[in-house]
């Protein structure tokens, strides 16, 4: 018997059939003497529903009302999935994430979690029942309701996992588990049976939205194993955890693509200390990540720097370099035309010459590269984004990773 946390995606919840099949697997899971968490997410396509309506109103909506808008989409299908497993006789009883304890910062629209305590559930749980979750939503100090970052839900599951020290916790979703790549953009991918976080994490902060980057960092913080797999077979699926005895030879585990982004450039810059400090502290009070950065070499005191954001936050981003360029005299643009196209793999620790294979791959498709950033275990670049698709085929293929489908 097993204490165990499961999540179920937006498309394995997306209609009413599919939220009654995902009653009847928790159900044969109860019947065999587990006690089952389910956190769920929206039905596919409901988040973003609400925020393009919100967006129709206003380019930049308040970001208050905003979460508590986007909260609603994880609160119908609490109650569905509570509803379908009481249909098949099984005791079930929804919670928001205010219920489950799930205490969170202000930063509202990616709310960092501050305190788990789980509220209720292991009470409801040695009462019989399935205890249902909203994904994806928590609550500040002031009893607000806060959303945890597009992916949350993945982030609701684990943090639950560890509060309550469940056996297991398991994702489930519509692939088979983490792959070499998207298996949408790389006919090719090949499932990885066990990755580690620090390679998933940084295939997921690259745009692998098979996981939810933050909800990988908080899992190897807290020790929470998971497994990511399908809700619509049986197949086992990718286990995440600490220590992967990694292969020698095998220098890249998976190539991520990232469409979401948005490269910025602010020209004729003054080229003196301190502008660069100016220009990302305020994104970052704004809460706007950066992530790749290329300033060019200042001729005539002036200077260009360019770098990118998530497409999200790129009309926010450029309101507030609007208020700032006024300030620098400097001009502002934006242009959401472009990919990150990046390989990961620990065994890039130790192996030399994976740069030389990464360029000239793309070399060989005459693809142009716009920025280029490393990590230890990651090399990163920016492209065309219609040259995504063709450069993610070209690395997998030339990093060995094309299986034989
Ligand atoms: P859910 O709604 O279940 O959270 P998501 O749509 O967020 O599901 O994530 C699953 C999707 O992630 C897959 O359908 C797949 O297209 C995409 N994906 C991107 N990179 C990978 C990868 N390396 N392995 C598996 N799936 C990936
Ligand atoms: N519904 C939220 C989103 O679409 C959270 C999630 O699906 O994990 O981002
Ligand atoms: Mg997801």
């Amino acid at each position: 018997m097993a204490l165990i946390v499961q999540k179920y995606g937006g498309t394995s919840v997306g209609d009413v059939e599919r939220i009654k099949n995902v009653a009847r697997r928790i159900k044969g899971m109860v019947d065999e003497g587990n006690r089952i968490v389910v956190v769920v997410s929206a039905r596919s396509g409901v988040t973003n529903d609400l925020i393009a309506r919100a967006k129709a109103i206003t380019p930049n909506p308040d970001e208050r009302e905003m979460d508590r808008l986007l909260a609603c989409g994880e609160q119908e299908t609490i109650a569905l999935m509570a509803m379908a497993l009481e249909s098949m006789g099984q005791k079930a009883v929804s919670r928001t994430g205010a219920q489950a304890g799930l205490f969170t910062d202000s930063l509202h629209t990616k709310a960092r979690i501050v305190k788990i305590t789980g509220g209720d559930i292991l009470e409801k749980l040695d009462e019989g029942y399935v205890v249902i979750v909203a994904g994806f939503q928590g609550v500040n100090e002031l009893g607000e309701v806060t959303t945890l970052g597009r992916g949350g839900s993945d982030l609701s599951a684990i943090a639950i996992a560890a509060s309550i020290n469940a056996d297991i916790c398991q994702i489930y979703t519509d692939v088979d588990g983490v792959y070499t790549a998207d298996p949408r953009i790389v006919k090719k991918a090949r499932k990885i049976p066990v990755i580690s976080y620090d390679e998933l994490f940084e295939m997921a902060s690259s745009g692998s939205k098979v996981m939810q980057a933050r909800s990988v960092e908080f899992a190897r913080k807290y020790g929470v194993v998971f497994e990511v797999r399908s809700s619509f077979n049986n197949e086992p699926g990718t286990i995440v955890k600490l220590e992967v005895p990694s292969l020698e030879s095998l220098v890249v585990s998976g190539v991520a693509v990232d469409k979401n982004q948005t490269k910025v450039t602010l020209s004729e810059l003054p080229d003196q200390p301190g502008v660069a400090a100016e220009i990302f502290e305020s994104l970052g009070k704004a809460g706007i990540m950066v992530d790749m950065i290329v300033q060019n070499i200042g001729r005539g005191g002036k200077a260009n720097l360019t770098f990118t954001v998530a497409k999200d936050d790129a009309s926010k981003a450029e309101q507030i370099l609007n208020e700032v360029s006024g300030k620098l005299g400097c001009k502002v643009s934006l242009t959401g035309d472009i990919a990150k196209v990046s390989v990961v793999g620990i065994g890039m620790r130790s192996h030399s010459g994976v740069a030389g294979t990464f360029f000239k791959a793309l070399a060989k498709e005459n693809i142009n590269v716009q920025m280029i950033t490393t990590s230890e275990i990651k090399i990163a670049v920016a492209i065309d984004l219609a040259d995504a698709d063709v450069a993610a085929n070209l690395l997998h293929e030339a990093f060995g990773l094309d299986g034989d489908k």
